[in-house]
């Protein structure tokens, strides 16, 4: 196994004070004591509910060769018989650590912002520019203070791109972590009401995910999505962040990596792209539009860093759904099929128009339904009851012929549905598990979907439990 660092190195990037013996050096970085693997270091990282630090002995357990740990906490752990390098903060520490990894490597980095699709866009760039050169990208949703960090820490020497994810919960997140990733390429996937609790407008979400361009490096590029209402006050923050290479894509008949067409009537969605003259036809091996857009996205990244975009384009059949994201089952009923897409690890307005669109196209079998299962969307402070009501525009406009609702919000849902629609509402998740695992037959498409707090992972759950 290869070391990613020397102890040396560890030492001078974060200014520490070694303790014991330090090994020549380490083979990856962790701070998770279940997961940490022989021969990585373990960064005791102070979270909201946990302190690293009372996990130290667990990962010297699980085979830990260096431990990074803070000087506070020296005393009760300097009778651990394992090297330790102590640092006054160690989350400083690994922030430090991350950005020496920027300094050291050549790669191209390319960091995702945005209110929806940033993991997906992360993920389909993997795979995008895999056959191009080596890739290291963040795992899961690692997009914060301390994912970000620990995503740079782990990037090894030999890497040809970075991708990283950055998200936010507040104003003035992004601005630092882009600091830290220093992009070659800014990726701004769309703009929408996310997280709204935490700010007075969408404008003030705009200019937040604006605070990528702080740290695009000279010269550097933005990606932006040309149909999305605040891509002018996107333009103009990276402008006057000095990025003046400004690249576009979407439906817009000015963007420079256009959708001339979409097609997503099959399981897949085949797209024709229009750019550098030319229209390519796209196969995405999952349905929705959604996916199409971040698809764009993605091309226009490995173009401009100069990928093989043939190879890009390729790699896009393959892509999967995941779970809770838009992943599909087959269950088998006494009488025939019941399809089922599972939105249920999260939503907001943009992410549930996405996938109220992904259920309209859908085919159900002969005597199914279309029917949208959905529930809260949390953090939408003031703004609540005006975003649930609003997905009544959507549902009407694709004709989706039941809606099952549960959850405090979607009173203002049901309330905004005509009697067209059949609508069924619970105050709790539980009672619409009973009625979905009770209602649901042979031919319906059924789609799952709410933010993760209200729990409809057991709708999901009961459905595959019973069939
Ligand atoms: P998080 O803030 O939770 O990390 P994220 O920005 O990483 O979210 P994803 O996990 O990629 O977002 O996608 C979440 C959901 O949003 C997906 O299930 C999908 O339905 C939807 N989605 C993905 N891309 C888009 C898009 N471009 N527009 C609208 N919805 C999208
Ligand atoms: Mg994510």
């Amino acid at each position: 196994m290869s070391l990613l660092w020397t102890a040396r190195e560890m030492v001078t990037a974060m200014g520490g004070r070694p303790f014991g013996n330090l090994p020549m050096g380490v083979t990856g970085i962790s701070i998770d004591s279940r997961t940490i693997t022989p021969g990585e270091a373990f960064f005791a990282i102070k979270g909201d509910r946990v302190d690293g630090h009372d996990y130290a002995s667990i990962a010297i357990a699980n085979g830990a060769s260096l431990l990074v740990v803070s000087e506070a906490k020296l005393p009760a752990l300097g009778r651990l018989t394992v090297p330790m390098i102590v640092v006054e903060d160690v989350l400083v520490g690994l922030q430090k650590l991350g950005m020496a990894a920027r300094d050291r490597t050549p790669a191209t980095v390319i960091a995702v912002t945005g209110s929806v699709g940033k993991t997906t866009t992360k993920e389909m760039l993997r795979m995008a520019l895999a056959p191009s050169g080596k890739v290291h990208a963040s795992v899961a949703s690692f997009n914060n203070h301390w994912g970000v960090p620990l995503t740079l820490a782990r990037m090894p020497i030999d890497t040809r791109y970075g991708v990283f994810e950055l998200g936010m919960n507040h104003p003035g997140e992004i601005g630092p972590l882009s600091r830290m990733v220093r992009p070659d390429v800014a990726i701004i996937t769309t703009i929408a009401p996310a997280h709204l609790g935490n700010f007075s407008s969408v404008d003030e979400i705009a200019d937040a995910k604006a605070e990528i361009f702080e740290g695009v490096v000279n010269g550097g590029d933005a990606i932006l999505n040309r149909d999305n209402p605040y891509y002018e006050r996107l333009e103009q923050a990276a402008l006057a962040q000095g990025v003046e290479n400004i690249h576009s894509f979407g439906q817009h008949a000015k963007a420079e990596f256009r959708l001339a067409e979409f097609d997503g009537a099959a399981e897949l969605s085949t797209v024709w792209v229009s750019f550098g003259g030319e229209t390519r036809e796209v196969t995405i091996g999952a349905p929705g539009r959604h996916l199409a857009e971040n698809a764009m996205a993605v091309l226009a990244a490995v173009s401009l860093v100069g990928a093989d975009v043939d190879a890009a384009i390729e790699a896009f059949a393959s892509l999967s759904a995941v779970k809770g994201r838009g992943q599909r089952h087959r269950l088998k009923m006494p009488e025939g099929a019941l399809t089922l897409i599972d939105e249920s690890y999260n939503a907001n307005p943009a992410s549930m128009r996405a996938a109220i669109a992904v259920l309209a196209s859908a085919q159900p079998g002969e005597d199914g339904r279309r029917i949208a299962v959905l529930g809260d969307m949390l953090e939408m402070g003031e703004f609540a009851p005006s975003v649930h009501a609003e997905l009544a525009g959507p549902l009407l406009a694709s004709g989706i012929e039941h809606v099952w609702l549960a959850g405090p919000e979607m009173v203002a849902l049901r309330d905004a549905l005509p009697e067209t629609v059949h609508v069924v509402y619970f105050e709790t998740t539980d009672e619409l598990v009973n009625l979905v695992t009770a209602e649901v037959r042979a031919g319906d498409v059924v789609m799952v979907k709410s933010s993760l707090g209200i729990g409809f992972g057991k709708i999901v759950a009961a459905l595959l439990d019973k069939y």
